[in-house]
C-alpha cells in the first residue's frame, strides 16, 4: 500500500524530539544507530549521505547516538565492521553494502542477534527490515535520454560505449537495465564494459582499450554510469588527444562533474537529492529500533533474491546539463556558481 514518507512520525512516538529536550530519558532516547558505507570510487556517500545522516538522526532523536565507521571500498573490511557493530550491541543499522553477497552471512547475524537492518541505496542480501534508494531504472533512462540528447544526429544509428559499473553493485545493473531500454536499436554499442569495483582505474583502461580497438573518432557518444567513472573517460580521451570528448554521462553531481558540465567535457549527470533519502532512512531506522512498522513511511515494496515484499522507499532523480545546473545544484545548495565555475 503506498504512503508517504511521514515526516514527524516517528517524532510523535516520543523518540526525544517534541521539545527539544535531549536530555529526557525515554526509550527512544537511547537508540543506538550504526551507519556503515561504501567508499571508493564515488564520493557521494562520505561527502553529502553522511552528514545528511547524521543531522536527520539529530533531529528525529537527540539522544540517539549515530556511530558511523569510516566508509571503506572493501567488502571484507565492511564485513568486520558490521560485525562489530554487532557486538557492540546496535539497535538498528543502516548499511549501503559495498557487496551485497559478501555481506549477507552479516545480515543474517543481525536478524539473529534482533537488530533490524535498512538497507540504503544499494540493496543489501539476506533479511532486511527496510529499503530507501532512487529508482534506479529512472537513473538508467535519464543517462541514455540525455547521452541520445548530446549525440543530435548521432542519436539515430551512431556508435557508443557503456562503462557500467560493478557487477557485485546490483544497482549497476538496474541502471544499465534502464539505459538499454532506451538505447536498443537507437544506437549501436560497440563495446560494453562492467567495471571493477566502480574504479576509475579500471574504466581508463577499458576506455583507452575501446578507443584503440574502435578508433576515437568512430566513438560518437559514452554512457558512464557514474562521475568518477566518466572523469576516467575524459582522461583516456585526453591521453590520445581528443579534447572534448564526444558526449559522455554521468551520474551523483560530483563537484568535477558539475565543472566538467559548464566547460564542455561531460554532457550530463544525473542529481539525486539526497536529503530526502538520508530523511527516509533515518526514519525507518528509528521506528524499526523502537519496534515499530515502517510500512506507513514506505512507498511501496520490493523483493531481494532472498526476502520478498521488503518495505521501500523509491525516490526519483534529475537529469542535470549546461541548461539546468543552475535550477538544480545551485538552487539546491549542493555548490555555489564559483565553485562550480572555478575548477581546481
Ligand atoms: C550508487 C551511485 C554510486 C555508485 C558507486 C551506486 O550504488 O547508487 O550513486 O556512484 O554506487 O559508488
Amino acid at each position: 500500500v503506498a504512503a508517504v514518507v511521514a515526516a514527524g512520525l516517528v517524532l510523535a512516538g516520543g523518540c526525544g524530539g517534541d521539545g527539544g529536550d535531549s536530555g529526557g530519558g525515554s526509550e527512544g532516547d537511547s537508540l543506538k544507530v550504526g551507519v556503515l558505507l561504501p567508499g571508493g570510487g564515488a564520493s557521494r556517500f562520505g561527502q553529502f549521505d553522511r552528514p545528511l545522516i547524521e543531522k536527520k538522526l539529530k533531529e528525529l532523536c537527540p539522544g540517539c547516538p549515530a556511530a558511523t565507521v569510516a566508509a571503506t571500498p572493501e567488502p571484507m573490511v565492511q564485513r568486520q565492521q558490521l560485525d562489530a557493530m554487532i557486538t557492540k550491541g546496535m539497535d538498528v543499522l543502516i548499511v549501503a553494502a559495498v557487496d551485497p553477497k559478501a555481506l549477507r552471512s552479516s545480515v543474517e547475524a543481525a536478524d539473529r542477534a534482533g537488530i533490524p537492518v535498512v538497507a540504503y541505496d544499494r540493496l543489501a542480501l539476506g533479511p532486511i527490515s527496510g529499503y530507501v534508494t532512487f529508482d534506479g531504472e529512472i537513473i538508467g533512462r535519464l543517462q541514455a535520454e540525455g547521452l541520445l540528447k548530446g549525440m543530435g544526429e548521432k542519436a539515430d544509428g551512431g556508435q557508443i560505449v557503456m562503462m557500467n559499473g560493478a557487477t557485485t553493485d546490483p544497482n549497476a545493473g538496474w541502471f544499465k537495465r534502464g539505459a538499454l531500454a532506451v538505447l536498443k536499436d537507437k544506437v549501436k554499442i560497440g563495446k560494453s564494459y562492467d567495471t571493477v569495483g566502480w574504479r576509475p582505474e579500471n574504466a581508463y583502461v577499458n576506455m583507452t582499450g575501446a578507443i584503440s580497438a574502435l578508433g576515437a573518432t568512430n566513438i560518437d557518444g559514452v554512457l558512464a554510469a557514474n562521475d568518477s567513472l566518466a572523469g576516467a573517460v575524459v582522461s583516456a580521451f585526453g591521453a590520445s588527444g581528443v579534447k572534448p570528448p564526444p558526449p559522455l554521462t554521468g551520474q551523483d553531481a560530483d563537484l568535477a562533474a558539475a565543472q566538467r558540465i559548464v566547460g564542455g567535457d561531460q554532457y550530463m549527470t544525473v542529481y539525486k537529492p539526497y536529503k530526502p533519502a538520508a530523511d527516509a532512512a533515518v526514519e525507518m531506522a528509528v521506528a524499526l529500533g523502537r519496534g515499530e512498522k515502517v510500512d506507513s513511511i514506505a512507498t511501496g515494496t520490493v523483493d531481494s533474491d532472498t526476502t520478498k515484499d521488503i518495505p521501500a522507499v523509491l525516490l526519483p532523480s534529475v537529469s542535470v546539463t549546461a541548461g539546468n545546473i543552475k535550477d538544480t545544484l545551485v538552487k539546491d545548495g549542493m555548490y555555489t556558481i564559483d565553485q562550480i565555475c572555478t575548477p581546481k
